[in-house]
């Protein structure tokens, strides 16, 4: 048991420096069997305490969940505590058996019916050893009481439910004033655990047989075998109770019982025997366990590692180089996303291409343009002598008027990629800098300013890239001349006098020529503009704030670093946790070698 203890509260040690029980499971020890077949003295016996309440009845009837954890041994007391009153200290054993009878009573009444609502116990103490018993009510054939019908089933399930994880050891708990061919734990445990791997089994009131009988048939697995092997004990009687024998009384008895009744087995044997057996297949379990606890330890040691990685040496050094090449760094990183994301970056190509095109797109040539008024610009054109027809003239003065609707869409495309922008940048910057908020601030008011500054410019360029096609309408542009030509001989074809309508048709047809190719070329400059005023000039401001923001660090002006690196709190909390987890987790690593190093001395 000193080796297991030594093991377990070194395990226990690495559990608590991981602060985690998920990470493990520790063996669970269940013990099963017949009503009053001597489960709850079984486990009273391993614990080495009597508060588990038991007596001839049925007493057990919810599963009782026992933590036993191992303290400090310089503080001498002990205490217990239930999961349904965590504020409640009990110190007095007496009180715990009563408390276990009340909440029993509370929710499964007082006549003898079963719930599978376990009650949680953790005990604390010096003399344990960090351990999970579970005690489970008996398996009982005839309902009594209040128990239902199916009482046998219900139980059954019950107890299923606990053994068959492959974590638990089942302890197999027979009396042997029963026919223990007929062994009702031996069967349910096979069910779970065909292989016997984990199943010990338990020969309890062998100073109850039969005068003429004896239990050697049995504990030598002649009746039925059991791999791991069938330990006799003989636990404390209710006449002993009713004496008060303590439970060191009991082993004392219990010894000189084997050793004069069983000589040829009392050395495996009793009570003390099966305290060790049961150490001996726990350290085992550990043993098995040990290298997958070791590798999940290691992987969350190198996960917490690499977190912290990501988090940056902290800056606590001014004066050093150190901060200049976080600053670096982190403006460099601010010069990535720019040029790379945002010229090329799919939210603003989206607005160029889908929302600027389908709007220009959208604007009709002829829109606004009454007939009548084409027909009074013909004649204004033509003055007095109607004799030749000059659609240019005519022309000229309507498309003015429709390309300046173009100015519209155009600016408002401005407007549209500087919100974007704004977006980007304020999206990235959170993301990527929320290490140094106000270094992050600042780079933020930066560019957004420069993207404000320059959006006016940008605007202004447009309108006089507007003003200037409408200041001079090329007639002899040579996309436009073809178009025109091959229009007026088919429009007017071998007539000499055009009529009016016809004319008519003719300049609308120009209208539209015309303005189609003034249309793409607005299309194709706008977002060049764009580019040029707005976008490089984020660029051009985030390496104006680097070359300033090294020239103030490299010419001494640290005051000013110091307070835009500051990091942000909650940054600073995090990595100090992760360093106290990534110190806790390379411990618990240190911890389990040597464990390991132990077993594999055993
Ligand atoms: P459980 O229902 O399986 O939990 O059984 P308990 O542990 O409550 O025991 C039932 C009764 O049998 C109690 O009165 C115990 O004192 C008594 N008992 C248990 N083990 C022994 C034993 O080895 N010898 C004797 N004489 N009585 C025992
Ligand atoms: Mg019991």
């Amino acid at each position: 048991m000193d080796v297991l203890i030594r093991m377990m509260s070194r395990i226990d040690d690495v559990l608590e420096t991981v602060g985690s029980g998920d990470v493990v499971s520790l063996p669970q020890i269940v013990a099963i069997g017949s009503q009053s077949s001597g489960k709850s003295s079984v486990l009273e016996n391993i614990v080495g305490r009597d508060f588990i309440p038991r007596n001839s009845g049925v007493c057990t009837r919810r599963p009782l969940k026992l933590d036993l954890i191992k303290v400090d041994r310089t503080q001498e007391i002990e205490w217990a505590v239930f999961s349904h009153m965590p504020d409640k200290i009990f110190t007095d054993w007496t009180e715990v058996g009563l408390e276990i009878v009340r909440d029993t009573e509370r929710l499964c009444g007082t006549n003898k019916s079963i719930c599978d609502t376990q009650i949680g116990l953790r005990v604390f103490s010096p003399h344990v050893v960090s351990l999970t018993l579970i005690d489970l009510p008996g398996i009982t054939r005839v309902p009594v009481g209040d128990q239902p019908e199916d009482i046998e089933d219900q139980i059954v399930n019950m107890v299923c439910k606990y053994i068959q994880r492959p974590n638990t050891l089942i302890l197999a708990v027979t009396a042997a004033n029963v026919d223990f061919a007929t062994s009702e734990a031996i069967k349910l445990a096979r069910r779970v655990d065909p292989s016997g791997r984990r199943t010990l089994a338990v020969l309890t009131k062998i100073d109850l047989m039969d005068r003429g009988t004896d239990a050697m048939d049995v504990i030598m697995g002649r009746v039925l075998p059991v791999k791991l092997g069938i330990v006799g004990i003989i636990c404390r009687s209710q006449a002993d109770l009713n004496k008060k024998t303590t439970i060191r009384e009991a082993l004392e008895k219990e010894k000189k019982f084997f050793r004069s009744k069983y000589p040829s087995v009392a050395a495996r044997s009793g009570s003390a025997y099966l305290r060790r057996s049961l150490s001996k297949l726990l350290v085992e379990h550990i043993r098995a366990t040990l290298p997958d606890l070791t590798m999940k330890i290691s992987l969350l040691r190198r996960q917490f590692q690499s977190q912290l990685a990501n988090y940056g040496e902290p800056v606590k050094d001014f004066s050093g180089n150190e901060v200049k090449s976080s600053a670096i760094d982190i403006i460099d990183g601010a010069g990535y996303f720019t040029t790379d994301e945002l010229a090329g970056g799919a939210r603003i190509n989206f607005i160029f291409h889908d929302t600027f095109g389908s709007t220009l797109a959208q604007v009709n040539p002829l829109d606004g343009i009454a007939p009548v008024e084409i027909l009074t610009s013909i004649r204004n054109s033509s003055g007095t002598s109607s004799a030749v027809f000059m659609p240019d003239r005519s022309f000229c003065t309507l498309v003015k008027k429709q390309i300046l609707r173009l100015e519209e869409p155009s600016i408002r495309c401005i407007e549209l990629v500087q919100e974007e922008l704004k977006r980007i940048i304020n999206d990235a910057l959170s993301a990527e800098y929320q290490r140094f908020p106000r270094l992050s601030n600042k780079l933020r008011d930066a560019v957004i300013s420069s993207i404000e500054m320059r959006t006016a410019p940008a605007k202004e360029f447009i309108s006089n890239f507007i003003k200037n096609e409408v200041s001079y309408i090329n007639c002899k542009h040579p996309d436009f001349l073809g178009a025109k030509k091959s229009a007026i001989s088919k429009m007017t074809g071998d007539s000499e006098h055009g009529s009016e309508k016809r004319e008519c048709a003719i300049v609308e047809f120009l209208i539209q020529c015309y303005f189609n190719i003034v249309r793409k070329s607005i299309q194709d400059h706008v977002p060049k503009v764009i580019m040029n005023f707005i976008v490089n000039a984020v660029k051009d401001t985030l390496q104006g704030f680097l070359v300033t923001t090294i020239y103030k660090m490299e010419s001494g002006s640290e005051r000013n670093m110091k307070e835009l690196l500051a990091e942000s709190e909650f940054i600073a909390q995090q990595r100090e946790e992760l360093t106290h987890m990534l110190k806790a987790y390379s411990q618990a690593e240190t911890i389990l070698q040597s464990v390991r190093n132990e077993t594999n001395t055993l």
